[in-house]
């Protein structure tokens, strides 16, 4: 099934704000609401379009992820937010979404399992690394289900009672005048569940603090910014709730040789002076090994060579850049008194002239015309 754009969905620009999303996305769910289109399957698709694209475009980091890697890097594997999966997933979102919007504070006690918190993890990566895509192990500070509860929380063998001031609702309707206000219950925080006996191990928290260590596959062609999803791989949930997922975002390392901007890598050759005059064959580093280039004789600092499909295959498609190296013509040093020598003899054999040397012609006619001016 192939998607649709979800920013084509909301019928918002790119760059739209979180406002204008919000909006976008209220006028339109009011407009496919089921309530209001009764019978009509097309609306209720519909419906469940504008929803995903909502939840995407709405959370900054989905929203990040979208934007790099599209339905691919917001897609759920299984778990949590899985779109479109049976009338459960469904539901989830309509209690959600109108939550939200109509203001629909009913419904009773929140579940006390909750989604652990999503994590970013920043890889540093060398350019080859990038380039070619590799595997990595990271090891990340982070909260896991609890073994010795499974992360109820409760000690094995016990269980969890529920709130006798709430009766297990999470809220309770305190009287104020003429208002009634629901308020999170005070004894179970909300959860709707008392521990009266709590695992030992995690101290009644359901999960722990640990260094996980994962293998993460990087493709080839990323770049300082993308973020790769790790679907579940974030903090564990409360109480048995599903995990946050982890998002490993991408950071180039300066190469000693190459810089990369986009598709294309960047380098300078230092030529000699002798094969700047004379032409000649220099080595050049490419990412894959050495090429040899042909130099033709007067050949100038700063002269491009650009070698077609030498940078990099972006992650996300698209031709394979180019390696486009300047040229550095080197001064000679450490020169001995018979090459110092040769040097005098060549330039008294060029004198004065200046077609020998074609910019310090243009550069000393302007100076010229510079200094004229200044007199008039
Ligand atoms: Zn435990
Ligand atoms: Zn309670």
């Amino acid at each position: 099934m192939s998607k649709r754009d979800y920013y084509e969905v909301l019928g918002v620009s790119r760059d739209a704000d979180k406002k204008d999303i919000k909006k976008a996305y209220r006028s339109l769910a009011n407009k496919y609401h089921p309530d209001k289109n009764p019978d009509n399957p097309e609306a209720l698709d519909k419906f469940k379009e504008i929803a995903e694209a909502y939840e995407v475009l709405s959370s900054e980091d989905k929203r990040a992820a979208y934007d790099r890697f599209g339905h691919e890097g917001v897609s759920g594997q299984g778990g949590h937010g899985g779109f479109g999966g049976g009338a459960g997933g469904f539901s989830d979102i309509f209690g959600d979404v109108f939550g939200d919007i109509f203001g629909g504070g009913g419904g009773g006690g929140q579940s006390r399992t909750r989604r652990g918190s999503d994590l970013r993890y920043t890889l540093e990566l060398d350019l080859e690394q990038a380039v070619w895509g590799c595997e990595e192990k990271i090891r990340i500070p982070t909260a896991v289900e609890c073994d010795k509860c499974e992360g109820s929380g409760a000690k094995p063998g016990t269980k969890p009672t529920t709130c006798p001031t709430c009766n297990g609702a999470g809220q309770v309707r305190m009287s104020q005048g003429f208002f009634s206000v629901q308020q999170t219950c005070p004894q179970c925080h909300g959860q709707g569940q008392i521990i009266s006996d709590p695992c030992t191990s995690c101290h009644g928290q359901g999960r722990k603090q640990e260094y996980k260590t994962l293998n993460v596959k990087i493709p080839a062609g990323v770049d300082t910014g993308d973020r790769i999803r790790l679907t579940g791989e974030g903090e564990a949930g409360t109480f048995g709730g599903p995990p946050g997922d982890l998002f490993v975002q991408v950071s180039v390392k300066p190469h000693a040789i190459f810089e990369r901007d986009g598709a294309n890598l960047y380098c300078e050759v230092p030529i000699s002076f002798a094969t700047a005059a004379l032409g000649g064959e220099i080595d050049v580093p490419t990412l894959d090994g050495r090429v040899r280039l042909k130099v033709t004789e007067e050949c100038q600092t700063g002269k491009l060579f650009r070698l077609r499909n030498k940078g990099v295959k972006p992650v996300r498609g698209g031709p394979v850049g180019d390696l486009i190296c300047k040229v550095v013509v080197e001064t000679p040093v450490n020169l001995t008194e018979r090459q110092k020598e040769l040097f005098k003899e060549l330039a008294d054999s060029m004198g004065e002239n200046s077609e020998h040397s074609p910019k310090q012609k243009s550069w000393f006619d302007g100076v010229k015309r510079f200094f004229e001016d200044i007199k008039k």
